[in-house]
This record gives C-alpha cells, sequence and structure tokens, in this order.
C-alpha cells in the first residue's frame, strides 16, 4: 500500500487550489497553490468559509445548484468569478465534490479551482 504520507505530500505540491471544507464550507485545509491563487495566506483562510471568495455578483440561482448537487452528494462544476485577498478578480475554473463517509454521508467538502483569467 502507498504511504499516506505521499497523498498529502502531492495534494501539497500540487498546482491547482486545493481545500478541504467541513458541511458549512468552513476551510480547514487549503494547501500552498491556495495560498497563491487566492492571495490569502493560510493562516488567515483557515476557519473561514469559502464564501470569502466571491465577489458576490455571481447569481444566486449558481451557487443554489451548486449546493443542490452537493446535498445529492454529486460534485459540482463549473466557473465562479473570485476575488483574491486583495480585491483583485479572477475567473475561477472549479470542482466541488462531497467526500462520502463509509455509511455514503457527506463528511466533508473537497473543493479545487484554477484560475482561468488569461485562458478566456
Ligand atoms: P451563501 O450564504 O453560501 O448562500 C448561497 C446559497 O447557497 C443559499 O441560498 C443556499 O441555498 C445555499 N447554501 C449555502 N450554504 C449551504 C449549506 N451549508 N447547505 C445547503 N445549502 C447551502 N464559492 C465561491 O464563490 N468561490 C469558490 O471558490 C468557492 N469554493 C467552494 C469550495 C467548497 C469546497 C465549497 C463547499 C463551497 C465553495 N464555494 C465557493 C461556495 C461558498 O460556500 C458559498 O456558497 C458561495 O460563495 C456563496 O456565498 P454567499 O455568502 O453569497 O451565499
Amino acid at each position: 500500500a502507498l504511504p499516506p504520507r505521499l497523498f498529502f505530500e502531492a495534494v501539497e505540491q500540487a498546482q491547482v487550489a486545493i481545500s478541504i471544507t467541513d458541511l458549512d464550507a468552513k476551510i480547514l485545509y487549503a494547501n500552498p497553490a491556495f495560498e497563491q491563487v487566492t492571495g490569502y495566506a493560510l493562516e488567515n483562510i483557515i476557519g473561514k468559509k469559502e464564501s470569502a471568495l466571491s465577489d458576490h455578483k455571481t447569481p444566486s440561482l449558481v451557487y443554489k445548484t451548486l449546493w443542490g448537487r452537493l446535498k445529492q452528494n454529486k460534485p459540482w462544476t463549473g466557473m465562479l468569478v473570485n476575488r483574491r485577498e486583495n480585491g483583485e478578480r479572477y475567473l475561477a475554473e472549479v470542482i466541488i465534490a462531497p467526500v462520502l463517509n463509509k455509511q455514503g454521508d457527506a463528511a466533508y467538502y473537497l473543493g479545487m479551482h484554477r484560475d482561468m483569467t488569461d485562458v478566456y
């Protein structure tokens, strides 16, 4: 079996911004790429909610759809306009997926996103 540390190191070194939240989208873990993409120092963003990244101009239907998928224990993928800590907006390609426990219930959420501003 692969050593558990390998998984941690892979996530820590991934180029994509990765975060793990509780069921209220409160950030429990974020990787160094998350710090680079969002501009938030990890010690400032851990314990905050993912909504801190929202530019608050995205139609609420988008978030309703996102949460509707998560509540069905399904992943959601799409584009969101995010804001860095310094207020700069960027276009994020986001994947959010539930992490299920042995009973099949969501225990955490896994978020992954990339800055796609320069691509579009
Ligand atoms: P919210 O207060 O979050 O509410 C918006 C709507 O979402 C509500 O009307 C409600 O229907 C629904 N909702 C919110 N929370 C819950 C809940 N716990 N259970 C059920 N329904 C709920 N948002 C971004 O803008 N950018 C990101 O990069 C981003 N990444 C995320 C990563 C993860 C892992 C998760 C779980 C969520 C992420 N979100 C992200 C979504 C974020 O949590 C917010 O829902 C979103 O930012 C809207 O925030 P808000 O304060 O405007 O509205």
